[in-house]
C-alpha cells in the first residue's frame, strides 16, 4: 500500500504538541520516516457523526488500563503497527468529559483485526476488536478525560489533509492528457470549448483551495491553530473539487471506462489491459470518492461545524 497520513499528518501533531518528552523521543523519529505505521481508532459501531458516543471502556488497573470494546471502518489497521485510539475513562458528566487518548502498540495480546471487504473486492477497511487489552498508562496522551480536546486538535490536522491537494493535482494532470488523447468530433476533447470551460473551472477552484491553504498553513506556522470551521471548510472544498474531477474524467473516458478491470487496476493476477489504458482507472476512482463525503467527518457534519464556529449560528 501506499504511504498513509495517520502518523506524519495526525497523531504526529497531537505528539509534539501534548505528547512527553519519552513519548516524542520514542514515535517522532519513525513518524517522521514512515518506518512505523498508524492507524486511526475514532469510529465506533454507534459512535460516527456522534462520535462522542463511543463505548470502548478502559479501566483504570494500576500502572495500566485495560481496554475492552470494538473499532470499525479502520482504515489500513492490518498494515498498522500502532493505533492513536479513543477510549472511555469514565461514564460520569457529559459525554465529551470521559473520553481519554491512549496509543496502542497493534502487537499487544488481545487486539484483533478482522477485514471489512469491499464491493470492489479490495481490503483496506477493517473491524478491530479489543479484549482485555493491556494499555501502559505511560501510553496515554496528555491529562485523563481530557481525550475530547486531543482528538478534535487531530480532526482539525486530518481535514486540512483532506485538502487533496495531492491527489488533485495527479488527477488534474491525468483529465488533461486523457482530454488531449480522446477525440471529439475528430479533435481533441480538450479543444471542445464546453469541456475546456469545466476543465478550467475546476482548476481555477482548485487554485483558490490551494491559496486559501497555503494562507492557513502560514497562520498555523505563526502559531494560531486552524481552527474548526476553517478545517472543515477546507475538507468541504477539497472533496468537491476532487469529486468533480473524477467525474470529468470518467465523462472524458466514455466507454472505454465502463469495463471494470481490477486485475490491472489493483495489480491482481496477470490480466492485460482490454482497450485503453485511460480506460482502466477513472470509474472504480469516481466510485471511491465518493466515500470522502464521510470519511474524516461528513459534509454534513463540517456544514454544523461551520454554522456554529464561523457563522456563530
Ligand atoms: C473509506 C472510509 C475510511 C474510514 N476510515 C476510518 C478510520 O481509519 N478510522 C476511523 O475511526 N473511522 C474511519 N471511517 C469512519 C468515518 O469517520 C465515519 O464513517 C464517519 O464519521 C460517519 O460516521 P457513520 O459512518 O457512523 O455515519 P453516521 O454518523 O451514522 O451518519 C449517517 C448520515 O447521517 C448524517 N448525519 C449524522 N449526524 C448528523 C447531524 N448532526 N447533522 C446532519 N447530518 C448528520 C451524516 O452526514 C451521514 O450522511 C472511515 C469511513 C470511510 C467511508
Amino acid at each position: 500500500p501506499e504511504l498513509q497520513v495517520f502518523g506524519p499528518a495526525m497523531v504526529g501533531p497531537v505528539l509534539c504538541t501534548f505528547g512527553t518528552p519519552e513519548q516524542q523521543a520514542q514515535h517522532l523519529p519513525a513518524i517522521r520516516d514512515s518506518s512505523v505505521w498508524w492507524c486511526q481508532g475514532y469510529s465506533e459501531p454507534g459512535a460516527g457523526s456522534d462520535l462522542a458516543a463511543l463505548q470502548t471502556m478502559a479501566q483504570d488497573a494500576g500502572d495500566h488500563y485495560r481496554v475492552d470494546g470494538q473499532k470499525i471502518w479502520t482504515s489500513y489497521a492490518h498494515h498498522a503497527d500502532w493505533m492513536f485510539c479513543l477510549v472511555r475513562t469514565s461514564r460520569e458528566g457529559r459525554k465529551q468529559e470521559g473520553i481519554s487518548f491512549l496509543l496502542i502498540d497493534m502487537k499487544t495480546p488481545g487486539v484483533e483485526v478482522q477485514p471489512i471487504r469491499m464491493m470492489d473486492g479490495r481490503h483496506y477497511l477493517n473491524a478491530v476488536f479489543f479484549n482485555d487489552v493491556k494499555v501502559p498508562k505511560a501510553n496515554r496522551i496528555g491529562e485523563e478525560g481530557r481525550g475530547w480536546t486531543y482528538a478534535k486538535f487531530l480532526l482539525e490536522h486530518e481535514r486540512v489533509e483532506n485538502a487533496n491537494l495531492r491527489f488533485i493535482t495527479q488527477e488534474l494532470q491525468k483529465l488533461r492528457r486523457v482530454a488531449g488523447e480522446v477525440r471529439s468530433d475528430g479533435r481533441p476533447l480538450i479543444d471542445d470549448p464546453s469541456f475546456r470551460a469545466e476543465v478550467a473551472a475546476v482548476e481555477v477552484q482548485f487554485k483558490a483551495l490551494e491559496i486559501g491553504l497555503l494562507r492557513m498553513l502560514s497562520d498555523m506556522h505563526a502559531g494560531a491553530p486552524a481552527g474548526p470551521g476553517k478545517s472543515s471548510f477546507i475538507k468541504i472544498r477539497g472533496t468537491e473539487i476532487a469529486q468533480r474531477i473524477t467525474e470529468l474524467l470518467v465523462q472524458a473516458s466514455g466507454a472505454d471506462a465502463q469495463r471494470y478491470q481490477p486485475g490491472p487496476l489493483f495489480g491482481l493476477g496477470d490480466a492485460g489491459v482490454i482497450g485503453p489504458a485511460h480506460g482502466v482507472g477513472p470509474v472504480a476512482t469516481y466510485l471511491f470518492c465518493r466515500a470522502m463525503t464521510i470519511y474524516g467527518g461528513s459534509t454534513e457534519v463540517q456544514k454544523n461545524i461551520m454554522a456554529k464556529h464561523a457563522l456563530g449560528l
